[in-house]
């Protein structure tokens, strides 16, 4: 079956598609799912209906008739989720991993229609602050004023989040008073379909705000303008390429990355093996590693240890894997599905290797696993992969398994630790776990610089944390350097920073005419 593409408010088959379409294949079972192709739709259409239509009616409401829009979405996609979780074991997911994606992006649309409500004004623009006096006078005022861009958003997205990142920009773009164009990853391209489908059936967004392309986008990025943006989540490969794309380059396309990470959990030399924090820290490694099958962006990947600890926490390790039960992701019991396809199982295997060249498994076999209810061959499976490798060697800061895999690295002291945790240039996120407030704070100061979020487990908090990989609406998701020096989420201030902020240098009368009138003067009335 051809998935159907959505565009002009029209759901579209691509043409001639015999000889260019993909197949994708169920995860769990390797049958055929669906073929994808855009072979013959027409982009450039596409781009001018999003900017001809679905702009100008998103424009036209205040942020408070925006985040209704938000509310309708959630509700329609709230009502339709069991067709997704289905579809998510396809892709390898349990119950539990596709809740993370779906019921995820539920609350991202609601999270944003609330603080829209609370934190923007009921107008289509915002004027941030107080005006500041430019002259003697009080006639002569500056403001910045925040308008939405007469463009679109073209999302390209990774295969981990088919769900949560299309709803998570969205939400944004929606708020920001801009159409969007989703291109979602091929190997999970017929879950945002899916959404897709649930969405526009719900009839709730303008004609144009929405739109979805299945297979390439390729050609269309020589369609950007200088009023769009492109909002990618993949690898740091495929950012770099995108970054340099000349089109983007000469017209200054605004573009966000979310790539890739080697992101790090350090464990301080004050947590004694066996104490409730050392346990809390294993449980959090085992579920980086798992949930997902470790297909998160945030997932930890280094996981380091003080030498004195390092035997204690490789056994403490390798105990809780023993547990995790890996199969049929539909099947009771199972803790783990498979990866999204062979070819990703392949990758995984490929990094892993690298990485061990320097140390050993410890837990789990590359090349085989155990599995309930369905076949490891036919199926993307992998057993939960532990390795111990040497802290200098440079593979286990550089490689990423985007799989079930962690690497054990010892550190000899804090200066050590703080070396190694950089090693990464630049990482989404990094687990601090330690009670010694001294020793912290030192990290954070070293830490803090390269990375977008840190999460500090302590005592106290450990049995309230939300887990290292969980990206929060109100907190900045996004990391420097290698991680791709973007930034998503972060509230409202994602929102406003897809907009336009203008200074303005004018008289108190069109700036209070501006902060008051809801939909702002018009042209036509001016
Ligand atoms: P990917 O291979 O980089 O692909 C990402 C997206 O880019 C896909 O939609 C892909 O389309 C598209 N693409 C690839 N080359 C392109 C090109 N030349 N022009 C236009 N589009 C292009 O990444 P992936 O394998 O899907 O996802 C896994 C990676 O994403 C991991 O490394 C993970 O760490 C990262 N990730 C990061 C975040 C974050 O927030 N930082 C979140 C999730 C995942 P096709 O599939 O059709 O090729």
């Amino acid at each position: 079956m051809l998935l159907e593409s959505y565009l002009q408010d029209t759901w579209v088959t691509p043409t001639a598609a015999d000889t260019t379409a993909v197949d994708v294949h169920d995860a769990v079972t390797g049958e055929t799912v669906c073929r994808v192709s855009s072979q013959g739709l027409d982009l450039a259409a596409a781009f001018d209906h999003a900017r001809a239509h679905g702009g100008p009616a998103l424009r036209g409401l205040t942020f408070h008739q925006r985040a209704d829009l938000l509310d309708a979405l959630a509700a329609a996609v709230r009502a339709r989720r069991e067709e997704l979780y289905a579809l998510s074991a396809r892709a390898g997911a349990t119950l539990n991993d596709a809740r993370y994606d779906i019921d995820g992006g539920i609350r991202v649309l609601r999270d944003y229609a609330a603080r829209a409500r609370t934190e923007l004004p009921d107008t289509p623009h915002l004027i941030e602050g107080p005006a500041e006096r430019l002259a003697r006078g009080e006639d002569f005022l500056g403001v910045h004023l925040v308008t939405p861009s007469p463009g679109l958003m073209l999302q390209v997205n990774a295969f981990n989040f088919p769900v949560w990142a299309p709803l998570e920009k969205l939400a944004q773009a929606v708020l920001a008073g801009m159409p969007s164009v989703v291109k979602p990853a091929t190997p999970t391209a017929y879950l945002t379909e899916r959404l897709i489908r649930i969405v526009t059936d719900a009839g709730v967004l303008p004609p144009g705000a929405l739109q979805l392309v299945v297979g390439s986008v390729r050609p269309a990025l020589d369609l950007l303008g200088e009023q769009d943006v492109l909002s990618f989540t993949g690898s740091a490969a495929t950012a770099a390429t995108l970054r340099t794309h000349p089109n983007v380059v000469a017209r200054s396309v605004r573009f966000n990355a979310e790539a890739d990470s080697v992101n790090a959990i350090v464990l301080a030399p004050d947590v004694t093996p066996g104490s409730p924090l050392f346990d809390a820290f294993v449980r959090e490694v085992v579920t980086e590693m798992t949930v997902k099958a470790g297909q998160k962006c945030t997932a930890i990947r280094r996981v380091l240890v003080p030498s004195e600890h390092e035997a204690a926490a490789l056994d403490a390790l390798a105990a809780e894997l023993a547990d995790v039960t890996i199969g049929n992701p539909a099947t009771e019991g199972v803790r783990m599905g498979a990866v999204v396809s062979l070819a990703q199982r392949d990758d995984v295997r490929r990094a892993v290797r690298t990485i061990a060249a320097s140390g050993r498994f410890v837990y789990g076999d590359p090349d085989k696993v155990r599995v309930v209810d369905a076949d490891p061959e036919r199926g993307a499976f992998l057993d939960t992969l532990l390795i111990s490798a040497d802290p200098e060697a440079a593979a286990p800061h550089e490689v990423e398994p985007f799989g079930p895999a962690a690497t054990v690295l010892a550190y000899t002291d804090t200066a050590h630790a703080t070396d190694l945790i950089a090693r990464g240039r630049g990482s989404l996120a990094a687990s601090l776990v330690g009670d010694d407030l001294a020793w912290t704070t030192a990290f954070i100061r070293e830490a803090a610089p390269w990375h977008g979020r840190l999460h500090l487990l302590d005592s106290t908090n450990m049995a309230q944390t939300t887990g290292h990989g969980s990206p929060l609406p109100a907190l900045r998701h996004g990391g420097p350097g290698r991680a791709g020096g973007g930034s998503e989420m972060a509230g409202t201030r994602g929102v406003v920073d897809l907009m336009q902020r203008t200074a303005l240098q004018a008289s108190p009368r069109i700036l209070d005419l501006l902060r008051t009138t809801p939909t702002g003067p018009s042209v036509d009335s001016a």
